[in-house]
């Protein structure tokens, strides 16, 4: 089994879980297995495949994707075709008469397909050995498209008996995992849950203040790499990709309101790294197979913490260090509120307001990002994980013990029933009729803010609810409360510290720490593989990512190998990918010695 790996993967070692399914798997068994996005699943049934005497049936949802998985495999040295409704009937029957000649080992099918009546059936007759279920959380009614035509799955384990039946997802619910098992009817399936911890995920929250000039400051300091910036409204999605494509940035808009041909146009230039940045609604997510996303932004709040996941999820799928940055405001969790509020159904309405206070936390509280990410997937993080903006960060802290006495103070004389922009406005004394009319500006704190700006109040009362000194009630319409610490603070026995945030944030370019290269890269180098990866994608009619990784390139940029012998030696280079591509590369390596 390492031989297979390195010969035809180039990889030395399994990662987490891959061993042990593929053992499952030869021995026969079922087995259901959750990996986070990048987690390798796909290894797990190409792998079998070359083992296997006869054919492995991947079925896969992602139609649009099965040429480059082809592709893809193809170019590892594994003999694979697909059968979807794209093809013409005189594609079909090539396919067919290379499977009957056994000529196939690794088969991809829509889910469509086998709903053909006596299709399965007819699949009998070529030799199956085993049947791998990509995407299977499709077959829940919980996940995010259900489709009626994966029913057909429930058959596979009646009709091939003794053929081991493997799905693979990448949702982490109990719920989804149940649904799974039962409609396939998986037999004492081998049960792997992985960890969900993305180490090469660095996250991080920032306030929102323009969002535009934000989001563009980042992009600018990430030239050349490839990212999502996910907007929650079309026109949203709209104004960002035109607003960086006016500063020179190669950025496309990606929703729903798009035409199909459009969108799958707009999909495919990011594919190839023709473009950069995609500025998508949640519309933009089902199959993105693209591993070298660098970066995720969120201009707005997500919906949920597993959206958020989900969409973070995206990036670093190579396992190179990959940033996931949140603008939070407290504007766009109020907007949030406003909508959640007009839901009908009250079991909706509580669900969406659970989702909604778990993620304003996320973004509030100073914790450990990744901590409070896992424990909500039910994973504990025994220590902080060190590669959060909460862990890393070095912002000196200054005391603001004065001004957070002036807002709990307010709370407190206004018999903490009011919300943030209310008890504001009596610290800045404005002149308001909801002021007026409940004589607010007679209390004491009116007006002892004057000297400092809305978005500076609005701060404090973000950082007071982060650090739990007040809390929204979200029973009564978000009114601010005093809890037990701050009253210490309102009291004087406790000072409240926040971070410098004069100390303006300069974008920095990312230091890859995950690669265990002792060498340093070379960048001149990589710029020069990265042109010709470009040049051999666009020869093969393939995405970049096919020919070689990021993390492949990079380490080639380290090592700079010489010989084909000492390429083979870098992660990612396997000997159909050495035949292929390595002369082409070895010779950039040469010239720039
Ligand atoms: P998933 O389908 O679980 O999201 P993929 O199967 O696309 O993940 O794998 C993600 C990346 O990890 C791919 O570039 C793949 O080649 C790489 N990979 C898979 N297994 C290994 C391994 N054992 N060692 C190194 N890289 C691996
Ligand atoms: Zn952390």
């Amino acid at each position: 089994m390492y031989n297979l790996l390195k010969r035809h993967f180039g990889y030395e070692k399994f990662r987490p879980n891959q061993e042990e399914i593929i053992n499952a798997v030869l021995s026969g068994q079922d087995v259901f297995a959750s990996l986070p996005t990048g987690g390798g699943k796909s290894l797990c049934y190409q792998l079998p495949a070359l083992k296997f005497e006869g054919l492995t049936v991947v079925i896969s949802p992602l139609i649009a994707l099965m040429k480059d998985q082809v592709d893809e495999v193809q170019s590892k040295g594994i003999p694979a075709a697909f059968l979807n409704s794209s093809l013409e009937s005189g594609e079909v029957a090539e396919i067919y008469s290379r499977l009957y000649r056994k000529e196939i080992k690794l088969l991809y099918l829509s889910p469509e397909r086998l709903a053909v009546e006596g299709y399965l059936e007819r699949l009998g007759e070529l030799n199956v050995s085993f049947f791998a279920v990509d995407e299977a959380h499709c077959l829940s009614e919980w996940g995010h498209d259900f489709r009626p035509d994966y029913l057909i799955l429930s058959k596979i384990r009646e009709t091939f008996p003794g053929v081991p039946l493997a799905a693979f997802t990448a949702t982490a619910t109990h719920k989804v995992q149940d649904d799974i098992v039962r409609i396939l009817n998986l037999n004492n399936p081998f049960l792997v849950r992985a960890s969900f911890d993305r180490k090469e995920l660095y996250y991080q929250v920032r306030p929102k203040k323009s969002v535009l000039t934000q989001i563009e400051a980042y992009v600018k300091a990430h030239p050349g790499e490839s990212g999502i910036v996910y907007r929650t409204s079309r026109k949203d999605v709209e104004k960002t990709a035109s607003h960086l494509r006016d500063q020179g940035l190669k950025a496309l808009p990606y929703h729903a309101g798009l035409t199909k041909e459009r969108r799958t146009e707009y999909q495919e230039l990011f594919n190839r790294d023709e473009v950069d940045v995609m500025v998508a609604t949640t519309a933009f997510g089902m199959g993105i197979n693209k591993t070298n996303i660098r970066y995720v932004l969120h201009g707005d709040l997500p919906k949920s913490m597993e959206a958020y996941y989900q969409e973070t999820g995206r990036a670093g799928r190579d396992g190179m260090d990959s940033d996931c940055l949140l603008f939070f405001s407290s504007g766009d969790m109020a907007r949030q509120k406003y909508f959640i509020d007009q839901l009908e159904s009250p079991e909706e309405r509580k669900k969406s307001l659970d989702n909604l206070n778990y993620l304003v936390r996320f973004a509030q509280v100073n914790q450990c990002r990744r901590k409070q990410i896992l424990a909500f997937f039910g994973e504990e993080l025994k220590e902080n994980c060190g590669n959060c903006d909460v862990c890393k960060d070095t912002r000196e802290r200054v005391s603001a013990t004065v001004d957070a006495q002036k807002i709990l103070s307010a709370v407190i004389r206004t018999g903490e029933s009011f919300g943030a922009t209310h008890i504001i406005d009596i610290v800045r004394g404005a002149d308001t009729e909801k002021i007026r009319s409940r004589n607010h500006q007679n209390i004491k704190t009116y007006g002892v803010g004057k000297d400092k700006s809305k978005l500076w109040w609005r701060g404090i009362v973000d950082e007071l609810i982060g650090q739990e000194r007040i809390f929204q009630d979200g029973d009564h319409y978000n009114v601010l409360k005093l809890t037990e610490a701050g009253r210490k603070v309102l009291f004087g026995e406790e000072d409240f510290f926040i971070s410098d945030t004069t100390a303006a944030r300069e974008e920095k370019p990312r230091k890859n720490t995950l690669l265990p290269n002792l060498e340093p890269v070379d960048e001149e180098l990589l710029k020069k593989l990265k042109e010709k990866r470009t040049e051999l994608a666009r020869e093969n009619n393939v995405p970049p990512y096919i020919v070689f990784s990021d993390k492949t390139l990079n380490a080639m940029a380290a090592v700079k190998p010489e010989t084909s012998g000492e390429m083979l030696d870098v992660s990612g280079v396997g000997e159909k990918k050495l035949e292929l591509y390595g002369s082409a590369f070895l010779a950039v390596i040469r010239d720039s010695v």
